[in-house]
């Protein structure tokens, strides 16, 4: 097939001149609430000043803390360098919030690839090992959550947390909405006040103007090196939500008695605040990207996830494929469209964590950030890649031009 792809482009852009006006109207709220949040808090220079040692007193994690509780709606948060993935820091939440005995419900289906194994597994330290019980409800074939497994599962094993991933990572889905999460809330709790709702926030934060936090959620949490990172923070996770549950998790995060009042940097706190500023206009630019990737690959007769036409609710665009060729020459194409290491050619490997062999288009500046433009895929059919990210709309523009000429001509 030929396609003229610059003219392409150009009409997908005329398109959705509707949608990216919506997403800056979004973008400039987020922008707002997170302006808001440094201002009462009253963020000064010092408050990028590294610390050492225990961290005893130290003023910057404090206020980092109190920024990410306010911008997400939440009692209390914490946020941390310390904190090596957002697996890790969900793993944090599970064994912090946890007894032997709980039991955990996962209400949209298999949770991410990297969590199977904190879930399950003998003689590993998993949740499983602890005496943590775990079913999950898989989504609809609509995609929808299911109200009515929800509400039998409640009565049947009274779990003491329900999780919900609001992005569909690698699956074949739409994200969650807003929506949908705060009417999944108020009919769990109108079932058990007591259940604690878990919502895994990777790749959500700052997409719509609230976050699950916001709609009764308890606890949300996720990965620095994605959307609350902005592409500046250069590791790290966050917890968001009740305190009480925060306390708990602290205990874990840490060691019981000490919690936060340690944990040390000893470098400047900078890219963690100034991260989350750009946050808001870095996911923007992410979400105009998928849709120019989306609707160009529409066009071209493939399959895409989110449907295109509407904004994403999260910033991962799936595209399936015709052939295995066809996924890893546009995988190629995304590394050599990358900033670092553009000279290097990617080729299909066993990642810890993952079950299959993954082909990753990685080029960025933080090692691994998915916040910048980037797309992994599992090797298995159907063949689909993922593509996240995009710290400029202008770099993902660049990148659809290149996998698109490289693909058609
Ligand atoms: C990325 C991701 C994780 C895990 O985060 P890592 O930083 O890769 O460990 C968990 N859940 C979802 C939905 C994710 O997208």
């Amino acid at each position: 097939m030929q396609v003229n792809v610059e003219k392409l482009v150009l009409e997908v852009e005329a398109e959705c001149v509707d949608l990216f006006n919506r997403v800056s109207s979004r973008s400039f709220q987020n922008q707002k609430k997170v302006l808001d949040a440094f201002r009462k808090n009253r963020v000064a220079a010092r408050h990028f000043m590294p610390s050492t040692g225990y961290g005893y007193g130290d003023d910057s994690r404090d206020k980092l803390y109190r920024l990410y509780a306010d911008v997400f709606g939440a009692e209390d948060a914490i946020v941390s360098p310390l904190i090596t993935s957002g697996t890790h820091m969900l793993s944090i939440v599970f064994f912090g919030a946890l007894l032997p005995g709980d039991h955990i419900l996962c209400i949209t289906g298999t949770p991410y690839d990297t969590l199977h194994r904190v879930i399950k597994g003998k003689g590993t330290g998993s949740l499983e090992d602890f005496g943590i019980k775990y079913s999950e409800i898989p989504l609809l074939s609509s995609g929808k959550l299911d109200f009515d497994s929800v509400k039998n599962e409640i009565g049947r094993i009274s779990p003491k947390m329900v999780f919900i991933t609001r992005s569909k990572g690698y699956s074949w889905r739409q994200a969650l909405s807003i929506a949908e999460i705060e009417e999944m809330c108020t009919f769990i709790k109108k079932e058990d006040p007591n259940i604690i709702i878990f919502v895994d926030n990777c790749y959500g934060e700052f997409v719509e103007t609230k976050e699950p936090t916001d709609v009764g959620a308890d606890l949300i949490a996720g990965s620095l090196i994605k959307n609350p990172g902005g592409g500046i923070a250069p590791t790290g996770g966050y917890v968001a939500g009740k305190s009480h549950l925060i306390d708990r998790i602290a205990s874990r995060f840490t060691s019981p008695a000490l919690k936060t009042e340690l944990g040390s940097y000893n470098a400047s706190y900078m890219p963690f605040y100034q991260g989350l500023f750009l946050a808001p206009s870095v996911v923007a630019s992410a979400l105009k990207g998928s849709m120019l990737f989306g609707h160009c690959f529409a066009k071209l007769g493939y399959d895409v996830n989110p449907q295109i036409n509407s904004i994403p609710t999260d910033i991962i665009r799936a595209i399936k494929f015709n052939s295995k060729e066809e996924l890893i020459t546009f995988i190629q194409k995304i590394q050599y469209s990358s900033p670092v290491d553009s000279f290097v050619t990617p080729i299909p490997g066993a990642m810890p964590g993952y079950h299959n062999k993954i082909i990753m288009a990685a080029g960025t500046f933080v090692q691994g950030s998915s916040i910048e433009l980037s797309a992994d895929s599992p090797i298995k059919e159907p063949y689909i890649a993922y593509l996240q990210g995009g710290l400029t709309y202008e770099h993902c523009k660049v990148a659809v031009i290149e996998a698109l000429k490289s693909l058609f001509k």
